[in-house]
């Protein structure tokens, strides 16, 4: 189940493009009681990435136990957007966030779980990580 949610993510992810670049396309579903309640895809430079556009849909709603599942670690950034790993740390309805590849920008890199560790997220880290680097390798920022 896992993963269906997962790919489906990476899935949506690819309707990001050509729009988002240079921000890597990522997709980010958010699931409640074993239903998708949000799908989000990174938007063009400026606007939602991908976590806050999930959120977005699901604004003002009443939610609980929610897993989010997100094909690249959220940024832990301020950049042209507000940081998508304190906007998910802040969201008492989301408690799991499952997260396929760390981000290998040298601004991310690990600190975007950590946000999100220490707000007391349960974070699960590599889920189809083959699948996801596959197709989302090409628009990371290399190492
Ligand atoms: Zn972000």
């Amino acid at each position: 189940m896992n993963e269906t949610f997962m790919l489906t993510a990476l899935a949506i992810s690819r309707k990001a493009l050509p729009e988002c670049l240079p921000n890597p396309p990522v997709g980010c579903v958010i699931v409640g009681t074993e239903k998708i309640v949000a799908k989000g895809y990174t938007r063009s430079p400026g606007k939602y990435h991908a976590e806050a556009d999930a959120l977005n849909q699901i604004q003002g709603k009443a939610f609980d136990c929610l897993k989010m599942y997100v094909t690249l670690e959220p940024c832990s950034f301020y950049g042209r957007t507000p940081s998508c790993a304190l906007a998910i740390a802040e969201d008492p309805r989301i408690d799991e966030i499952y997260v396929s590849l760390v981000d290998p920008d040298p601004r991310n890199k690990g600190k975007g779980l950590d946000i999100l560790r220490k707000a007391g997220k349960v974070v699960h880290l590599g889920l189809c990580t083959d699948e996801v680097n596959n197709f989302l390798n090409q628009y990371l920022f290399p190492e």
